[in-house]
C-alpha cells in the first residue's frame, strides 16, 4: 500500500482541470500519475483516460503500476501510448482524411538517411559541396528535424540571404524532395506521423471532437521533452479547458538538440488553460524518494548553475533518507583513474554490492574504452550500452570489419583491423608483401584514368606466401573464411549474415574459453549487437547491409544523433557503461562519474546552432517559438555567440543534474590531467562543485601533473603476467620446447602448477571430437536442394553430401540474367548484391530462358503491378531442421497474398517441382516475412511461350499436406536415404554416367526412333 505525501495527495485529488506537475528527479511522479487515474476511474469521475509518455519501456511502467494499483475488478478503460504512438494511432483510425493509408509503412531514423543520400544524389547544386555527402545528409537530417519540430514546409521557408541562404536554399529544395520521394514509397517517418496527425485534426474537428469524447481525462508524461509540434498537436486535440495533467522537470530538458522546448514546460499555464480562460494551476513534487541527502544537496547544487530556471524549486530528502556518499578521485593519468575505478567497483561488490546496481555515466562516447578495458581486466562483468561504445568493444569491432568487408571490398581499414584483430594474428611486418603486390598491379594499369586501383583484398586473396610461415597459414584461413563468407553472403538476413561471421571465426568458442565474467561481458555485447541487426528494418526490397553499416558508422562517431542509439538496457548481471543522455529515467545504488575535466564535462560545444552562420539550421524566424526565444543579431556574430553560448552551458548543466541524480546511495566524480592531449586537463566547474561541497569526500588525489605521458595505452597489448614464470609465458614456452621438462623445474609453485596442469587435461579430454565432414545439421537446407532430394535422393547425394563435379549448366546464368532482369523491374533500383547462381532459388533441371522470356514477363499482369516483396530471402524452422529459400515475389491485395515463383520455360507438371511453392507457402504461414495473410495463392509463372500460370490456393488443407511433405522429405534427408530413384529427370541428370540405375530407366525408356 503506497501512502502518498502531502504534495502527490495533492496531484491526486485536483479536479478535472488543466494542471502542471512540477516533479522533480526521483520524486515518484510514474506512481503520483498512476494514483491520479486510479483515483479517478475508481470513484467513478471518470470512464477512460489516456497515458502518453515518451518511450515504450516509460508506457510499460506506468501501465504496470496502474494494474497493480486498480486490481482485477477495476471499471473503466486506460490507454497507454507514446507521443509519437499517440499521433500514429489517429493516422490509422483517421489517416485516410490526409491521404495516408493503412498500408503506409514507418521508417526508422537511421534508413531515413538512406533515403536522403538519396534524395541528395537526384539534385542539381550550385552552392552545395558535395565532396562530402555524410555531411550535407546530416545538415538534411538536422534541417528536416527542425522543419518538423516546428511544423514548417520546406517550401514555404524563407531561406535567408547571401551564402548561407543560397546553401539552405538547396537543403530545403532537396528536403521537398525528400517528402516527394516518401509519398511515391507509401512511408512515413517519425517527423511526418505528429505533422500529419497535426493537419489531420485541424482540417476535421471531428476528429478532436470524438477524442475528447472518449477520454475523461488526459496524462502528459516527461513533458519537458516535447517538441513545438507535438504541443501544438496535442492543444489541438485537448486545448481550451480539457483536463490535461502535464508532467515533467524543466531542469532534466536535455533533448534540445532534437527538438525538445522549454517553453512547452515553461508555458503550460498559458498553452492549456483552464476553460474560463485563466491560467491553469502548477503543483510541484519536490520529495526525494531514491537518494541519499548528500546526494540530493549535490543536485541541488548543480541545478542551481542553470541560469534559466523554470522554477525556483529545490529537492528536499525523505526524514529517513541515509546520508548517502558523495566523493571524488583524481589522477595523473586516464589509465590510473580507469584502474582505480576498477578497483572501487571491485571493492564494492566485495562487500555486497551486485554488479548490477552499478553503472559508469559517461558524457561522451570516446571515454569508454579504456575504462571499458581495465573493468575488464579485473573481471568485471559490464555491458555498454551506448552503442557508439559498443562498437569499440573489440568482439564487436571484428564483427563490424567484416560486414564492412563483405559490403565493400576495397575497404582497407577494415580488412587491416580483421587481419591484424586477434583472430589471424598477423604483424604490419606481414602486409608488407601485401602492399608490394598492390603497387606492381596498380603500376601495370596502363592508363589509370578512371579505372579503380587494386585492392588490399585482392592482395590478402592472392598473395601465397608471407615471410613468417604462421602468418601464411592464418592468411591461408583467411581466405577460407572470406570465401566461404562471400559466398553465404547471398540472400540471407542481415542479422543470419551476422551469425554465420560469428560461427565462421568460432567466436562463440572463444568467448567461452573466458573467463566467467569476461565471457558474460563479451556475450552480452555481442548479443546487443546482433539485437540491433535484428531490429534494423530498412525497406523490403532494398539493399540492407549498406544501409545497416551506414548507420553504424554515424552511430560510431562523436557527433551521431542521440535518437540514432536505440539501445534498449536490461538490468542484467552485469555494470552498466552508458552515457549520461541515455541514462535519463535510470538508477543505480553506485554511480561514477569519470573524465569530468574541463571541456569535456561539462562538454564544449564543437560549433553553435546558429541559423546565420549556419544553413542547416532553421531561421529563428521559421520556427513556432519564434516570439520567446532570443534575439540573434545577424550583424554581431559574437553577441549571438555569447548568447548561443549561454544556452549551450544551460543545456550541459541540465545534463549533469540528470547524470547525478541517478545515483541512489554513491556517487563519484573522477578525472584526470592526461587524456592524450597536449596540455594537461584540470578538473571541469562541475568536479570543482562537487568537490567543494562540504560532505564531499576526496577519494583519491594528484597535485602533479608531470611530463606528458605516452597516449593512453592499451592495456591488452601488455604481456599479461603469468602466474608460475617470472619472465612471462611466452619465455617459458620457448624454454620448454627446448626442453621439456623446463616448465615444471623452474615454476614459482609446483603444487599449483601440477593443478593447473590437470584442469588444462581434462578441459583438453572434454574437447568435442573434429567435426563429422558430412553436412552439419545446423547448416540450413536450401530450398533447391529440397527439390533435387524430391526429384532423386541419389543426385540430391552426389550435389549436396558427396558431391561430384558437375558440368555448367547453360541455362544457370542465362535463369540468372533473366532473375535479374525481372528483379531490378521491380525493385527499379540496381540491387549492390552480385547475383550469381545461388541468389536465386533454382529447381533441378530448369530450362534456358526462351528468347522473349523477358518480353513475356513484361507483358504480364505481373509488370505493372508492384510487389510487397522483391526476393525474399526467408529461414524457415520445422523441428529441428531449417529451410533456407528466396521467393521471388509476392504480391499483396488487402489481405490476400500471392507468391510467385517466375520459371523460364515452358510450363511442366513435375509433381517433384511443388516442393519449392509448399516450401514458401508454409514460410509465409509460418510468418516468415514478418506478417501472414488472410488468404494465400502460390503460383509458378512460366515465361517460356508467354505467360503460363499453374497456381494454387494454399488453404489450411494444402499446407497441412505441404508441412507433411517437407518434414517426410528432412526425416528422409536426416536418416540418410540416398536411393536412386530414376525418372524421365535422369534425362537431364549430369550423374547419369556414373549412375546405372539411371542409365537402366533410360534404356527401357529409350524412344525407338
Ligand atoms: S541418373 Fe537418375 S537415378 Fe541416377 S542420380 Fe540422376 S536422377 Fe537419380
Amino acid at each position: 500500500m503506497i501512502t502518498p505525501s502531502a504534495q502527490q495527495q495533492e496531484v491526486i485529488d485536483h479536479p478535472l482541470q488543466p494542471l502542471r506537475v512540477n516533479a522533480g528527479a526521483g520524486t515518484g511522479k510514474t506512481t503520483t500519475m498512476a494514483l491520479r487515474l486510479v483515483y479517478l476511474l475508481n470513484r467513478g469521475r471518470i470512464q477512460s483516460a489516456l497515458g502518453v509518455t515518451f518511450t515504450n519501456k516509460a508506457s510499460a511502467e506506468l501501465r504496470q503500476r496502474i494494474e497493480e494499483l486498480r486490481g482485477d475488478d477495476a471499471s473503466g478503460e486506460v490507454e497507454i501510448t507514446t507521443y509519437h504512438g499517440f499521433a500514429a494511432s489517429l493516422l490509422l483510425e483517421f489517416g485516410a482524411y490526409v491521404g495516408v493509408e493503412r498500408t503506409a509503412r514507418l521508417v526508422t531514423p537511421g534508413f531515413v538517411r538512406q533515403l536522403l543520400r538519396e534524395t541528395l544524389g537526384g539534385g542539381r547544386y550550385e552552392h552545395l559541396d558535395l565532396s562530402a555527402p555524410g555531411h550535407r545528409v546530416e545538415e538534411l537530417a538536422a534541417l528536416g528535424g527542425q522543419l518538423a519540430d516546428n511544423l514548417a514546409d520546406p517550401e514555404l521557408v524563407d531561406p535567408g540571404q547571401g551564402d548561407v541562404g543560397h546553401r539552405r536554399h538547396e537543403l530545403l529544395e532537396s528536403l521537398a524532395r525528400y517528402q516527394r520521394l516518401k509519398r511515391g514509397l507509401d512511408v512515413v517517418d517519425f517527423s511526418d506521423l505528429i505533422a500529419l496527425a497535426y493537419r489531420l485534426v485541424k482540417e476535421q474537428p471531428s476528429v478532436p471532437a470524438a477524442l475528447r469524447e472518449r477520454y475523461g481525462v488526459v496524462l502528459l508524461d516527461e513533458y519537458q521533452d516535447t517538441n513545438p509540434a507535438q504541443r501544438e498537436l496535442l492543444r489541438a486535440v485537448f486545448g481550451d479547458g480539457f483536463p490535461v495533467t502535464a508532467v515533467g522537470d524543466a531542469d532534466q530538458t536535455i533533448y534540445e538538440w532534437r527538438g525538445a522546448s522549454l517553453e512547452n514546460f515553461a508555458r503550460f499555464p498559458e498553452h492549456f488553460p483552464t476553460e474560463n480562460g485563466r491560467p491553469s494551476t502548477t503543483l510541484p513534487l519536490t520529495l526525494n524518494r531514491r537518494s541519499g541527502e548528500n546526494i540530493i544537496a549535490a543536485a541541488n547544487a548543480v541545478a542551481s548553475q542553470i541560469s534559466h530556471r523554470a522554477t525556483s524549486e529545490t529537492l528536499t530528502a525523505l526524514a529517513d533518507a541515509p546520508p548517502g556518499e558523495v566523493g571524488t578521485g583524481w589522477f595523473r593519468t586516464a589509465e590510473d583513474e580507469a584502474r582505480w575505478l576498477a578497483s572501487e567497483i571491485l571493492a564494492a561488490h566485495h562487500e555486497g554490492l551486485a554488479w548490477r546496481d552499478t553503472a559508469v555515466i559517461f558524457r561522451k562516447n570516446a571515454q569508454i574504452p579504456l575504462i571499458r578495458q581495465a573493468l575488464a581486466q579485473a573481471e568485471i562483468p559490464l555491458q555498454v550500452v551506448s552503442l557508439g561504445g559498443l562498437l569499440h568493444v573489440p568482439e564487436v569491432t571484428d564483427l563490424w570489419c567484416w560486414l564492412r568487408l563483405l559490403d565493400d571490398p576495397s575497404d582497407g581499414a577494415a580488412l587491416l583491423r580483421v587481419l591484424l584483430g586477434p583472430h589471424f594474428g598477423l604483424g604490419l611486418g606481414d602486409l608488407v608483401p601485401l602492399a608490394e603486390w598492390v603497387r606492381e598491379h596498380d603500376g601495370s594499369v596502363p592508363d589509370e584514368g578512371d579505372l579503380p586501383g587494386f585492392t588490399l583484398l585482392e592482395a590478402a586473396l592472392a598473395v601465397a606466401d608471407l615471410p613468417r610461415s604462421r602468418a601464411t597459414d592464418a592468411l591461408g584461413r583467411f581466405r577460407l573464411i572470406h570465401s566461404a563468407l562471400v559466398e553465404e553472403a547471398q540472400g540471407v538476413t542481415l542479422v543470419e549474415l551476422c551469425r554465420r561471421v560469428i560461427d565462421r571465426l568460432g567466436m562463440w568458442i572463444e568467448i567461452d574459453s573466458l573467463d566467467g565474467n569476461a565471457a558474460r561481458s563479451a556475450r552480452l555485447n555481442v548479443y546487443r549487437f546482433l539485437d540491433l541487426a535484428e531490429s534494423w528494418s530498412p525497406l523490403e526490397g532494398r539493399p540492407s547491409l549498406t544501409a545497416f553499416l551506414e548507420y553504424l558508422e554515424l552511430l560510431s562517431s562523436e557527433r551521431a544523433p542521440e535518437e540514432l542509439d536505440l539501445a534498449p538496457t536490461a538490468r542484467t548481471e552485469a555494470v552498466t557503461l552508458i552515457t549520461a543522455h541515455r541514462a535519463k529515467g535510470l538508477e543505480w545504488d553506485s554511480v561514477y562519474l569519470p573524465a569530468v575535466v574541463n571541456d569535456t564535462f561539462p562538454a564544449k560545444s564543437q560549433a553553435f546552432d546558429d541559423p546565420v552562420e549556419r544553413p542547416s539550421s532553421l531561421p529563428f524566424q521559421a520556427r513556432l517559438d519564434a516570439d520567446h526565444l532570443p534575439r540573434l543579431d545577424p550583424d554581431n556574430a559574437s553577441a549571438r555567440k555569447n548568447v548561443l553560448r549561454a544556452l549551450h552551458a544551460d543545456q550541459e548543466w541540465r545534463t549533469a543534474y540528470v547524470a547525478v541524480t541517478r545515483a541512489k546511495r554513491r556517487l563519484v566524480l573522477s578525472g584526470a590531467y592526461w587524456y592524450g592531449q597536449k596540455k594537461p586537463k584540470r578538473p571541469s566547474e562541475l568536479f570543482s562543485l562537487i568537490e567543494g561541497l562540504r560532505f564531499s569526500i576526496r577519494l583519491a588525489d594528484c597535485d602533479e601533473a608531470g611530463d606528458r605521458p605516452d597516449a593512453p595505452a592499451i592495456f591488452d597489448s601488455a604481456p599479461a603476467p603469468d602466474p608460475h614464470f617470472k619472465d612471462g609465458w611466452r619465455t617459458a614456452l620457448l624454454q620448454t620446447i627446448e626442453d621439456r621438462g623446463w616448465a615444471r623445474t623452474n615454476a614459482g609453485d609446483k603444487a599449483a602448477y601440477d593443478e593447473h596442469v590437470d584442469q588444462l587435461s581434462l578441459m583438453l579430454g572434454e574437447l568435442p571430437k573434429p567435426a563429422d565432414p558430412t553436412p552439419s545439421k545446423s547448416e540450413p537446407i536450401s530450398v533447391s536442394s529440397l527439390v533435387t532430394y524430391a526429384t532423386c535422393p541419389k543426385r540430391y547425394y552426389w550435389t549436396d553430401v558427396d558431391r561430384l563435379p558437375r558440368r555448367p549448366a547453360r541455362w544457370l546464368q542465362a535463369g540468372v540474367d533473366l532473375h535479374r532482369r525481372i528483379e531490378l523491374h521491380n525493385r527499379g533500383v540496381m540491387p549492390l548484391e552480385i547475383a550469381g547462381d545461388d541468389t536465386y532459388d533454382f529447381v533441378p533441371d530448369e530450362q534456358e530462358p526462351r528468347p522473349g522470356a523477358f518480353e513475356a514477363f513484361e507483358a504480364s499482369r505481373f509488370a505493372v503491378a508492384k510487389p510487397a516483396w522483391v526476393e525474399a530471402p526467408f529461414l524457415l524452422k520445422l523441428g529441428t531442421d531449417r529451410i533456407r529459400g528466396r521467393i521471388d515475389a509476392v504480391y499483396v491485395d488487402g489481405t490476400s497474398w500471392e507468391v510467385v515463383d517466375f520459371k523460364s520455360g515452358r510450363k511442366k507438371s513435375e509433381p517433384t517441382r511443388q516442393v519449392q511453392l509448399q516450401a514458401y507457402g508454409v514460410a509465409i504461414d509460418e510468418g516468415s516475412l514478418g506478417s501472414r495473410p488472410d488468404s494465400l495463392s502460390v503460383t509458378f509463372a512460366y515465361l517460356g511461350d508467354g505467360l503460363e500460370e499453374d497456381s494454387t490456393r494454399a488453404d489450411a488443407k494444402w499446407l497441412d499436406e505441404a508441412r507433411t511433405r517437407l518434414t517426410t522429405l528432412l526425416d528422409a534427408i536426416n536418416n540418410e536415404r540416398f536411393e536412386p530413384e530414376p525418372s524421365p529427370a535422369c534425362r537431364h541428370c549430369d550423374f547419369v554416367k556414373f549412375c546405372e540405375p539411371g542409365q537402366q530407366w533410360l534404356a527401357d525408356h529409350e524412344d525407338p526412333d
